[in-house]
């Protein structure tokens, strides 16, 4: 019988898992060019971590985490998102105990949400998010939203929509609910299900809802920007005045709110439009947060934080369907081309020797044809062949077939780091004039 990957889930392998790994790569060295530090935490959390940092109220916690009971009877979690984890964590080990503030940590791990899954939705997938915690700063939240933009302009995007909203201070906010409320009381007869929920628990989780119907209500709904505090209202403007100076283009969207219980004042979300008209969703969203320590029973003051969280799936999907992947280079440097048994063993030695030197190199191990052997670095996307008979190792060199230009060389094996570093100099030369006519 066979056995299948489970429903929402899925396998990387092949081309799309160099993609994949290309993403990440970016995404962490962006995170180090701002100073962030990598943290890990387990996938595994004790359901109580996301119950109170998520938020009661939030789709996520009440319909869509995998919690099942352990052998010892106790409930935990696969996480359905990164931050409850990383606060978590910082708190139990006390990270935020530094002069060094903000403390800035990335993280990149599957996530697993049982939602239904379809385009740009799956039960498993791949976050890469920042936390930066311990400073209450307009400028640091900026910075959080032009490090994301920088890592998706770094990809190849761009045509990017962000979108920002305020949810304010506590005051704001408090105010602010009670007049959804009255509204959405209302016409509450006219809504879904889950808004019913919603209004109970927190109705402004209702102006997430994304049922058809009940657009038209959301539509007429009380504004935020109307209940804001003074206060809130200027730090929006003053974080928003430093993504002016840095030319972040963004629109303010007033019915933003974000899934999760836990933000405050500046929150955003970044869509990119698909060449084939797909529509994934948001590619990253994340926001401002308070308090979130003092609730893992952290400390009350410096109890700000900010960050965001990436989808590597709907990354990758856009970056295929707009012809974004091609750059990539997943080739390998050089494919070495045994003639013969009798020189099976030198030659092993010496695609040793050129990997420390930082080259890329692989050699059959089996006996193949000449032939065969082009076809599979024609497969590897090699950039050239090394190739070498027992009349070349005994004259002390190897042949370097430049598999674009056909272009062959003989090299002696004592200087063939020199002779290498020439030919793959010409060859990025090559590669640049190349990519400037096109
Ligand atoms: P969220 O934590 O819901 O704000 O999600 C942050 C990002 O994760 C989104 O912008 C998406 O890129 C990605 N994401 C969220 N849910 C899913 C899902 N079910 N499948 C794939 N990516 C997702």
């Amino acid at each position: 019988m066979p056995v299948f990957a489970v429903k929402g889930t899925h396998d990387l392998f092949g081309e799309e898992a160099s993609c994949y790994a290309y993403i990440e790569n970016v995404f962490k060295a962006v995170c180090e060019l701002y100073g962030y530090k990598p943290i890990e935490t387990p996938v595994l959390e004790y359901t109580e971590v996301f119950d109170r940092a998520t938020g009661e109220s939030s789709d996520v916690v009440r319909k869509e985490m995998y919690t099942f009971l352990d052998k010892g009877s106790r409930s935990v979690t696969l996480r359905p998102e990164g931050t409850a984890g990383v606060i978590r964590s910082i708190v139990e080990k006390k990270l935020y105990a530094t002069v060094d503030l903000p403390l800035k940590t990335y993280y990149v791990g599957p996530v697993f949400r049982y939602e239904r899954p379809q385009l740009g939705r799956y039960r498993q997938f791949i976050q890469a998010g920042v936390e930066a915690v311990g400073v209450d700063s307009p400028r640091l939240d900026a910075e959080t939203i032009i490090l994301a933009m920088r890592v998706l302009g770094m990809l190849g995007f761009d045509k990017l929509k962000v979108k920002v909203n305020t949810l304010g201070d506590q005051a704001s906010r408090a105010a602010y609910k009670e007049a959804l409320k009255s509204y959405f009381s209302e016409h509450i007869d006219d809504m879904c299900e889950d808004c019913h929920e919603r209004l109970r628990l927190n109705p402004m989780r209702i102006l997430d809802c994304k049922v058809e119907e009940d657009q038209k209500i959301v539509a007429g709904a009380p504004k935020m920007k109307d209940y804001l505090s003074q206060e809130a209202e200027k730090r929006f403007y003053e974080t928003l005045s430093i993504l002016n100076d840095l030319n972040v283009d963004y629109e303010i969207d007033d019915t933003l709110v974000r899934g999760l219980d836990y933000y405050g004042h500046i929150v955003f979300e970044v869509h990119a439009q698909s060449d084939t008209g797909a529509d994934y969703g948001a590619l990253l969203g994340g926001g401002h947060y308070d308090g979130m320590l003092n609730m893992f029973g952290g400390p009350k003051d410096n109890d700000s934080g900010v960050g965001f969280a990436m989808g590597v799936e709907r990354i990758y999907s856009l970056m295929r369907d707009n012809n974004m992947l091609n750059d990539i280079e997943t080739g390998l440097d050089i494919y070495a081309m045994p003639l013969g048994e009798d020189v099976r063993d030198d030659l092993f030695h010496i695609v040793e020797e050129i990997r420390t030197l930082g080259y890329s190199v692989e050699i059959p191990f089996t006996s193949l044809k000449m032939s065969s052997m082009f076809k599979r670095a024609e497969r590897a996307k090699a950039k050239f062949a090394l190739i070498c008979g027992s009349e070349e190792l005994e004259r002390g060199v190897v042949q370097l077939k430049n598999l674009a230009t056909k272009e062959q060389v003989e090299a002696s094996i004592e200087t063939l780091d020199a002779t290498l570093d020439e030919l793959f100099g010409e060859e990025q030369e090559e590669h640049h004039h190349h990519n400037h006519e096109e």
